[in-house]
C-alpha cells in the first residue's frame, strides 16, 4: 500500500508520537519530525543515513515563533525574515538552551525558516513544535521534489509522505549566517543572491566547505544521481568524446540533435534559468533511472538560479 497520502491529521498524529513524516515545502520534501523528540530527531539521522556533524533546519510557523528558538536576532536578519519568509531563506542565528545539541550538531548557532507550502503551513500552524526537516533523501543522493521520489526512497522506513504536489522551486533554500551582524550566505539555492542583495546590500559568500567550515554540511560530493554525471560547456564535443556509450543528456534549453543520445532532457526550453532549477531535481530523478553509461549536463549561464544551479551540478559532478 502506498505510504502517500493528504491526511495532514494523520501527519499530526504521527509527529506527535514520535515519528517521521515526510513534509512538503516550496523546495524540496523534507523528511520531519518534533525537534523535542530525540527518538524522532535519531530516526532521521538513521533514516537518511546522515552523519551527526550535519546539523538540521528548524521549520517554524510564522515570525513571531523566532523568538522561541533564537536569542538574538540581527538587524538585518529582521529585514531578510520581514521580506522572504515564508520562503526559501534559512536563517543560521544564535540558538536559545531549548534547541537540542543533536539538532545543531553541538554547534551555538541554528538554522531555522518558514516554509512556504500551504500544506506543511497548517501542519506546522497545529502542532505544538517545530519540525526539524533535511531534505528527505539518503545522504548524498538527489533530493525530492515530489511525493513519489520519496516513497521510492523510504517507503520501508517511514508511515508516510504528506503530499502536496511537485515542489514548486525544486532546489534547497538558501542559506545566509550572519557574522559581525553582517549576512554571509553559506550555501546558494532557491533565493537568489541578487535578492538577497536588493534588500541588505552587498553581500558576500562562503559557498565552498573549504571556505567556510561554519556550514559543516556542504560536502563537496552531494545531491548525486548514481550515474556517472559530467559537466560540460560543449556538449556537441562531450557527446563525441563518449561515443559509443549509452549518453544521457541535460541540456539548459537547446534541442540536440544527435543519433549518439539514447535520452535528451532539457531544462527549459525558453532559456529561463527559474524553470531550469524547478526541473533539475526532477530530470536528474528521470535520467538516473534509465541505466545510462554518462548523463552529460550542460553548465547553465552564471545569473540568478543559474548559480546556483551550476552549484549542484557542480556538487553532482565532483569526485567521479
Ligand atoms: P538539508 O536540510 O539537508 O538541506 O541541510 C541543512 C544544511 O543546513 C546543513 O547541511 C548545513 O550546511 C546547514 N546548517 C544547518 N544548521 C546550521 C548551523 N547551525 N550552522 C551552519 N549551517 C547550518
Ligand atoms: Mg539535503
Amino acid at each position: 500500500m502506498s505510504i502517500i497520502s493528504k491526511d495532514i491529521a494523520k501527519a499530526v498524529a504521527l509527529l506527535n508520537n514520535n515519528e517521521l513524516v515526510a513534509i512538503p515545502t516550496e523546495t524540496v520534501y523534507g523528511l520531519a519530525g518534533n525537534i523535542y523528540s530525540e527518538t524522532a530527531i535519531k530516526a532521521i539521522f538513521n533514516t537518511k543515513q546522515r552523519p551527526l556533524f550535519n546539523p538540521l533546519i528548524v521549520h517554524i510557523p510564522n515570525i513571531e515563533y523566532l523568538e522561541n528558538v533564537v536569542s538574538y536576532i540581527p538587524e538585518k536578519a529582521r529585514l531578510l525574515a520581514e521580506q522572504f519568509w515564508p520562503g526559501p531563506l534559512t536563517m543560521v542565528l544564535p540558538k536559545k538552551d531549548v534547541i537540542p545539541d543533536i539538532i545543531t550538531a553541538g554547534k551555538d548557532t541554528v538554522a531555522v525558516r518558514i516554509p512556504n507550502h500551504p500544506v506543511t503551513l497548517e501542519l506546522l500552524k497545529t502542532l505544538d513544535f517545530p519540525l526539524a526537516a533535511p531534505s528527505a533523501n539518503p545522504f548524498n543522493r538527489i533530493s525530492p521534489t515530489t511525493a513519489q521520489h520519496v516513497e521510492a526512497y523510504f517507503k520501508n522506513n517511514i508511515k508516510m509522505v504528506l503530499d502536496g504536489g511537485s515542489c514548486r522551486k525544486g532546489i534547497e533554500s538558501t542559506i545566509v549566517g550572519f557574522e559581525n551582524n553582517e549576512p554571509i550566505i553559506y550555501r546558494l539555492g532557491s533565493l537568489t543572491l541578487e535578492d538577497i542583495e536588493a534588500i541588505v546590500g552587498s553581500v558576500s559568500v562562503k559557498n565552498k566547505k573549504e571556505q567556510n567550515p561554519n556550514a559543516p554540511g556542504m560536502l563537496l560530493k552531494h545531491y548525486a544521481p548514481r550515474t556517472k554525471t559530467i559537466l560540460s560547456n560543449d556538449i556537441s564535443q562531450d557527446i563525441k568524446n563518449h561515443k559509443g556509450k549509452r549518453i544521457g543528456v541535460l541540456s539548459f534549453k537547446s534541442k540536440i540533435k544527435s543519433d549518439a543520445i539514447s535520452s535528451l532532457t532539457i531544462l527549459s526550453k525558453t532559456g529561463d534559468v527559474n524553470e531550469a532549477a524547478s526541473n533539475l531535481y526532477y530530470s536528474l530523478h528521470q535520467l538516473d533511472s534509465l541505466h545510462l553509461d554518462i548523463i552529460i549536463a550542460e553548465i547553465l549561464p552564471d545569473i540568478g538560479l543559474g548559480k546556483s544551479v551550476n552549484d549542484r551540478l557542480q556538487r553532482a559532478t565532483s569526485l567521479k
